[in-house]
């Protein structure tokens, strides 16, 4: 339980930027704030102007170190814990965050570039939700009861794994973050997260106000750079699972660590994913779709993003026109003004990723690159990382912008002539995490279904990840399910067999 005072005011606070200062220069370990070792710093950026708004702890080893021995030495009482007083104390979180949700959604706006209205505060919420739903589920961590012989009791107990390390990545890391901890601890296990450096102020304030009702040490939290303080924590003995949500190229780095330990890891990496779209779609409700479904107000920044789509020939063009149109309507401007649709990209690095990604798309001989969406024209906001969506049409199946993953505003809409060949073109990704069909043919829609190489398949709808629906990829997308009673079940503890004598 968490004693005051602390750095960080106890009641909701408004602006975001008194509370970034004032979660500056800290992890949560142990149950309360403390600085990095080394008293090392780095800077926390506002993407909307460059301002430097806060400086989080530089974490190393040491200081991975201090929040692991913490989190093994309360996991043991937290183990002892009923399964459903564990869950009704991550309940009582969600309460808690409830009454923070416009707090947090304007935190992350500001340190992340998302725009408040349609990102930020949705993302907040989800955070209660997940830890709502979580909540619920300790009655849930049942065994079985095995038939082996009729003198013989055999029974199955589902027990924690131990500490567990998170690895969270900038672009929804409330939401990412909610789906690691909340089943994690609900199983009895402890967490040590590792915040992702462009955005660790949110997830900072919300593991104190999740401190304030969890026993101190069950969940901990470092700040600091992959290799220097990342890296430690998977490697650490007492972690006895990795979950890691970020690109391919770390996921497999931490997936050598852990097979080093032979611990298990859950991974949830990138995504191509596929939108496919049928001339006998009902059109508006598609085109509505598609943006929602390329994540625009995030700036694309999302693993699910439909980066490709695919549409029928007899509407193909109708349907491009009509998109370019609908997101040159969206507002692209300060991400904490109620008015703005789409905010900034995370940082320098990414936008100018994104930017060569663009260039790209635009020196291709025969391709055509839409630009949609005003800039901002505020003075304010001069220095702001906007980029404008770009719809592109006519490139190369084997561009790399079609074959990678751009984390960027940008998608490429292709024609189709049918059913067979466009499953050949959309299952030909190193992907496959998610994917939609949009139709009005069932048989069609649940045809394609069950061959599309994806975790997660939707028809005429494209929400984001959602709890109890289990979420996670195929092929170079990851491994394991987040979000279910499943993931938590098959992710966050380890099945043991007890067999009693009786005869
Ligand atoms: P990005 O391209 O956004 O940097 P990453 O996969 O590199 O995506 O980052 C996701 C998360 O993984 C971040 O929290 C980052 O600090 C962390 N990370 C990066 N490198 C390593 C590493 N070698 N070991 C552990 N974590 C790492
Ligand atoms: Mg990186």
């Amino acid at each position: 339980m968490l004693d005051r005072p602390h750095p960080t005011p106890e009641a909701p606070t408004m602006d975001p930027f008194v509370l970034a200062k004032a979660l500056s220069g800290q992890h949560f370990i142990g149950g309360r704030y403390v600085p990095a070792r080394s008293g090392k710093t780095f800077p926390v950026v506002n993407p909307a102007t460059g301002d430097e708004v806060a400086r989080a702890a530089e974490g190393d080893a040491a200081d991975v170190e201090a929040a692991v021995e913490d989190a093994a030495r309360a996991q043991k009482e937290w183990a002892k814990t009923p399964a459903r007083k564990r869950g009704a104390l991550v309940a009582q979180c969600a309460a808690i965050l409830r009454a923070h949700v416009e707090e947090l959604g304007r935190l992350i706006a500001l340190e992340t570039g998302k725009a408040l209205r349609t990102e930020s505060r949705v993302e907040a919420n989800t955070v209660a939700d997940i830890l709502e739903f979580f909540g619920g589920l300790g009655g849930e961590l049942k065994g079985e009861t095995v038939p082996f012989a009729p003198e013989v009791l055999s029974v199955t107990v589902r027990e924690p794994l131990g500490v567990v390390g998170a690895i969270i990545p900038w672009n929804v890391p409330m939401l990412l973050m909610a789906l690691k901890v909340a089943p994690a601890l609900v199983a009895g296990n402890s967490v040590v997260v590792k915040s992702a450096e462009e955005a660790p102020l949110a997830v900072l304030r919300i593991c104190e106000l999740m401190n304030r009702v969890l026993p101190a040490g069950v969940f901990n939290m470092v700040s600091g750079f992959g290799p220097e303080c990342g890296a430690p924590l998977v490697a650490h003995p007492k972690v006895r699972k990795v979950t890691f949500t970020g690109s391919v190229e770390t996921g497999k780095i931490v997936y050598r660590t852990a097979a080093e330990k032979l611990i298990p890891v859950t991974l949830e990496l990138g995504g191509k994913s596929p939108m496919i779209v049928f001339a006998d779609c009902d059109f508006e409700k598609t085109l509505a779709g598609a943006l929602t479904s390329m994540r625009f107000t995030r700036q694309g920044q999302s693993c699910t993003a439909a980066s490709r789509i695919y549409v029928e020939r007899p509407i193909f063009q109708r349907f491009v026109d009509a998109m370019a149109e609908r997101v040159d309507k969206m507002v692209m401007g300060d991400p904490l003004d109620e008015k703005t649709d789409i905010g900034t990209i995370i940082s320098e690095g990414q936008f100018e990723k994104v930017s060569g990604f663009i260039e790209e798309g635009r020196a291709t001989a025969g391709a055509n690159g839409r630009a949609c969406s005003a800039m901002p024209t505020d003075p304010a906001l001069r220095k702001g990382l906007f980029i404008q969506p770009h719809i592109f049409t006519g490139l190369d199946k084997e561009s790399r912008l079609v074959r990678e993953e751009i984390f960027g505003p940008v998608t490429c809409i292709f024609p189709f002539d049918d059913a067979e060949s466009v499953l050949e073109e959309a299952n030909d990704s190193e992907y496959g995490l998610a994917a939609s069909l949009w139709t009005n043919n069932l048989k069609v829609a649940l045809n394609l279904a069950h061959k599309l190489e994806a975790g997660l398949v939707q028809v005429n709808q494209n929400l984001v990840v959602q709890a109890n629906l289990s979420y996670g990829g195929v092929k170079s997308s990851g491994l394991g399910k987040e979000a279910s009673l499943e993931a938590m079940l098959e992710h966050f503890t380890h099945k043991k067999t007890i067999m009693v004598n009786m005869g």
